[in-house]
This record gives structure tokens, C-alpha cells and sequence, in this order.
């Protein structure tokens, strides 16, 4: 039996994606740019992409420029603001993505900018004190926060952020590729000047995705050719990525309500199987174990370390595929666990759930723990060797 468990990791392709793809990988080959009736076709099928998923932001279409995912989106932006602006300092937190923190790290090498990090509570949540100390004492500044963590499902109040950078006429950036797809969004309500989605994220395919720019920047370009996408972005469009990305989008909020409750209720599931799993002493990571607090379909959990190994390796060996960073081996923990005040010496696994989880699934995972913290111990009481196997 295989379990894929890892959904913030990447998702499987919905079916209606795959429908939505078809007709762009036989008949419609057109490229967009030609001017004859084959490239109007494909055309017109990107400019509806795009209207769409500006529908779905409360944006408007030339706000919306495609991309090869959220890292070309990320470095897009920061480069873009910084080059552009000539501004000359971020505020960012040592939790971000590595997308996020290593094109700050580039700028930084060449002298273009310094960097703040703001503070952040023991839970790894954004101390806006500090941040709006910082912004008081920076007046040309880009914020880089994101707004939900990638690991511990921790969710930032941006509109909080969006307040402060309005008020002190910063440039704000969030790391949506966790949210988009899985979080109502109201760029009306909540102004941004630059936000970023995957469309892998939410059941889409890879190496395709999206950055809004507000419509009050023109940022410079970082990929230059024949001016598609107005400019910001040169190169033949990824037109089957474009509308898988668009089709996934309608099919992620067309359904949000049930998804969130499903991926909640799997969460939930979960926190009170391994309560009474019989394993000792878990704990979680940042606010991951909160409804309200984190993403309802990541859950971060800390466990003792097994002598036997890593718990992600014999899980997968199991036919169980999660993903974590172990501090108990020579990988060591992830830069956020690490910059979260966690325990040290632990096993850090994240479950992340999608639409396509079962409950059986979770009692699979669970069982299957249990199994190998009983195995683990039996082993070290018989002095023997340590044997686990899954059953059905
Ligand atoms: N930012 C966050 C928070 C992510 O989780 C990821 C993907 O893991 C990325 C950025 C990079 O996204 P992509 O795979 O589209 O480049």
C-alpha cells in the first residue's frame, strides 16, 4: 500500500486539470504570439486564464503575469523592487523559504541591500512591534514575510503587515505558494504589492505559476526576450502549465469550503490518533497542532528519536511518504526548525494532507508509528535487532 502524505511538498494533478490540458497538448499548438487563427485560439485561452485568476484575487488582469513557479516569482520581485527602486533594505524572518531567503542573500553579497530579520515568538509567529520598530527606523523598505510557513503551517496576519507597510509607505512582498489555492483572498481588502502562486500546490502541474504585481509597479524585468507578458517575462508561454494552473485554481476555490473542511478533519483525526497512539513524548512545532493559528492541512510533529534510524525512512520504506528533517541523524534540522525555539534533538515529521487523503490513510500513518516506537523499544529491551513490518 502507498500513502502520500507530503501534499505541501507537491499534489497530485486533479482530473478535471487533465481534461482542462488535453485539447492544448493535441489540436490547440498555436503560440500565442502568432497573429494567425492557431496562435488567436491559444491566445484567447491565456488572456481567459488570466481574467480568471484575477477574478479570483479581486485583482485586475494586468495585474497577473505567468511564471515558471514561485521561485522565478519570488526572485522577480525582490530583484525587481530593489533594482528598480533602489531600495536598500529588507525585513524578512529567518522562517522563509529558501527561494525568499537566498535571493535576499544574493542582493546582500553584491552590496544592494541589508537585512533585518524581525523577531519571532518561541512558536515562530511575527513580533509586529518589532516589525513596525523596524519600520520606523527604515523608511525605504521591502517587506518579505510570508504568509503561510511551508513547514509548520504557521499563517501570518498579512493584512496586519499590509496595515503597517501602508502606514509606513513600505513595499510589501508575501510568499503566498502555501495559500493560494487553500485561503480566500481580497486584494481590495487586503492590499499587497506583489503576492506569488505554484499551481503544484494545489493540484495543478509543475513549473508553472503566477506573480500579482499591484498595479502601481513596473518592476525590471529579470528574463529578457520577445515581451511577452508585457515585458516582465520573455519567452514562449507554458501554455498547457497556464491552463492547468487557471483550471486548477477555479477547481481549488469553486470547492474551498469542503476542502478545508476535509483537510482540517484530517488534521483533527490525526492530533487524536496519535494522542492515544502510545507513543511518548510528541510534541508539535510552531502553531502547527492550531486550527486558527496554521494551515489546516500541515501538521508538524516532534518526536524522541528512534536509535534505529530515521522514522521518515522506515515510513517510506513502509510505503509511506512524508517529509521532515531529523536533528537525530547528520541531516540536522531545517533552517526553520532551527530558528524556531524547538527541542533539540528530536525527529521532525510533517504530514501534509490534500482532498485525496483518507481517514483510513491516518490510521495507516498512525498505526504505523506506533508500530515502530513499539518495535524501537522491544529491540532495545531484547537486545535485539530492530524489525518493523507494516501489515496490510
Ligand atoms: N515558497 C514556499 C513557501 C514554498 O513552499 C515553495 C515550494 O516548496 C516555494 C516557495 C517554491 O515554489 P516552486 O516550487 O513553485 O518554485
Amino acid at each position: 500500500m502507498e500513502i502520500y502524505c507530503d501534499n505541501a511538498a507537491t499534489t497530485a494533478l486533479d482530473p478535471e486539470v487533465i481534461e482542462a490540458i488535453l485539447p492544448f497538448l493535441t489540436q490547440n499548438f498555436g503560440n500565442p504570439s502568432s497573429s494567425h487563427w492557431a496562435g488567436r485560439k491559444v491566445n484567447e485561452a491565456i488572456a481567459d486564464s488570466r481574467r480568471l485568476i484575477a477574478g479570483i484575487l479581486n485583482a485586475s488582469d494586468d495585474e497577473i503575469y505567468f511564471t515558471s513557479g514561485a521561485t522565478e516569482g519570488i526572485n522577480l520581485a525582490i530583484s525587481g523592487v530593489v533594482l528598480t527602486y533602489g531600495i536598500n533594505h529588507v525585513i524578512t524572518s529567518k522562517i522563509e523559504h529558501k527561494a525568499v531567503l537566498q535571493t535576499i542573500s544574493q542582493l546582500e553579497k553584491k552590496g544592494d541591500v541589508e537585512t533585518s530579520f524581525v523577531k519571532l515568538d518561541e512558536r515562530g509567529n511575527v513580533d509586529l512591534d518589532h516589525l513596525e520598530n523596524l519600520l520606523r527606523a527604515n523608511p525605504r523598505t521591502l517587506i518579505c514575510l510570508m504568509h503561510g510557513n511551508n513547514e509548520t503551517g504557521n499563517l501570518t496576519d498579512i493584512k496586519a503587515v499590509s496595515k503597517l507597510a501602508q502606514q509606513y509607505n513600505a513595499i510589501f512582498f508575501t510568499d503566498t505558494t502555501q495559500t493560494i489555492g487553500k485561503y480566500r483572498f481580497d486584494l481590495e481588502q487586503i492590499p499587497v504589492d506583489f503576492l506569488v502562486g505554484s499551481a503544484h500546490k494545489f493540484h495543478g502541474p509543475k513549473g508553472t505559476g503566477f506573480i500579482y504585481i499591484n498595479k502601481k509597479h513596473r518592476i525590471k524585468a529579470q528574463i529578457f526576450g520577445g515581451g511577452q507578458e508585457k515585458g516582465q517575462r520573455g519567452g514562449t508561454e507554458n501554455v498547457i502549465g497556464i491552463i492547468g494552473l487557471a483550471k486548477a485554481m477555479q477547481v481549488a476555490y469553486r470547492d474551498l469550503d469542503a476542502n478545508l473542511e476535509k483537510t482540517g478533519k484530517l488534521k483533527q483525526y490525526m492530533l487524536s490518533r496519535l494522542a492515544i497512539s502510545g507513543v511518548q513524548d510528541m510534541d508539535y512545532n510552531g502553531e502547527s497542532r492550531s486550527l486558527e493559528k496554521s494551515l489546516s492541512n500541515i501538521l508538524n510533529v516532534s518526536f524522541p528519536c528512534l536509535p534505529e534510524g530515521s522514522l521518515v525512512k522506515i515510513l517510506d520504506a513502509s510505503g509511506i511518504a512524508v517529509s521532515g528533517g531529523s536533528a537525530c541523524s547528520s541531516q540536522g534540522s531545517s533552517h526553520v526548525i532551527s530558528a524556531l525555539r524547538c527541542r533539540q534533538n528530536r525527529e521532525n515529521v510533517r504530514f501534509s494532507f490534500s482532498k485525496f487523503n483518507t481517514f483510513d490513510e491516518i490510521d495507516h500513518i498512525v498505526q504505523a508509528i506506533a508500530g515502530i516506537y513499539r518495535a524501537g523499544q522491544a529491540a532495545q529491551q531484547n537486545q535485539s535487532r530492530f524489525h518493523f513490518e507494516l501489515t496490510n
